[in-house]
């Protein structure tokens, strides 16, 4: 099964991708997290990726389509895995489509998790990100239980450099300009299930996975 997660940043979906995947069996793919991944190892990828992540705008098409096709030959997405913040352009989701028909493959179903603007900068503003799993947590929503270090893997706690306010409200702005249209894409295929995501981590979960289940 190959499943694409949408939503805006801070929308949860790196905690629902997680929760899924487990659920699921899935291989988490997530776009964000390969290229901080390079530029950790300062490779030429993300180094390149480094001076649009800063800015909060998108890295370009064609870098970020080779980066994830590439990742989705390994053998472990053979059968499935789970799209985190990829696609998130039209150019982007034709070009996934474009590979998976050349295989027979197709995107199941494509989750969209819905959370209002204002909710969204408040979000962004308190996230801390494990740096070793990349477990987030919130300052005020979801604290760990040690101040700085992750509950799952004892990792340091850090807050992304893009979780700035006026780099936040870029992201959102590119996320409405850019991205949505990709949901009526979905729509169109009947691809998508639209979750309300101002809930709990749970009850999200819940809907989300009780809705994949159905299919
Ligand atoms: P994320 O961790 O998903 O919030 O992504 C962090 C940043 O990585 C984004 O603000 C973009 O600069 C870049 N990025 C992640 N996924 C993509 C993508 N599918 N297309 C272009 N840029 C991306």
């Amino acid at each position: 099964m190959y499943i694409i997660m949408l939503g805006a940043p801070g929308a949860g979906k790196g905690t629902q991708a997680d929760i899924v995947c487990h659920e699921m069996e899935l291989p988490h793919i997530a776009s964000g997290d390969l290229f901080r991944e390079a530029l950790e190892k300062k490779t030429e990828l993300g180094l390149l990726a480094k001076s649009y992540m800063e800015k909060g705008e998108l890295v370009p098409n064609a870098v970020t389509i080779k980066m994830i096709l590439e990742r989705i030959s390994d053998p472990d997405c053979v059968s499935g895995c789970l799209f985190d913040g990829f696609p998130r352009t039209l150019e982007q989701a034709e070009a996934l489509d474009k590979a998976f028909a050349a295989q027979g493959k197709s995107v199941d179903k494509a989750i969209y998790i819905e959370v209002p603007d204002g909710e969204l900068i408040k979000r962004l503003s308190g996230r801390w990100i494990c740096r070793n799993c990349q477990t987030p947590y919130h300052l005020v929503n979801s604290p760990p239980k040690v101040p700085g270090k992750c509950d799952k893997c004892g990792g340091e706690l850090y807050q992304r450099a893009d979780d700035t306010e006026g780099t936040e409200k870029k992201r959102l702005k590119v996320f409405h300009n850019l991205t949505v249209p990709i949901l009526d894409y979905y729509r169109k295929q009947s691809k998508t299930i639209e979750v309300n995501g101002n809930l709990g981590i749970q009850e999200v979960a819940k809907e989300v996975i009780s809705a994949l289940k159905q299919r």
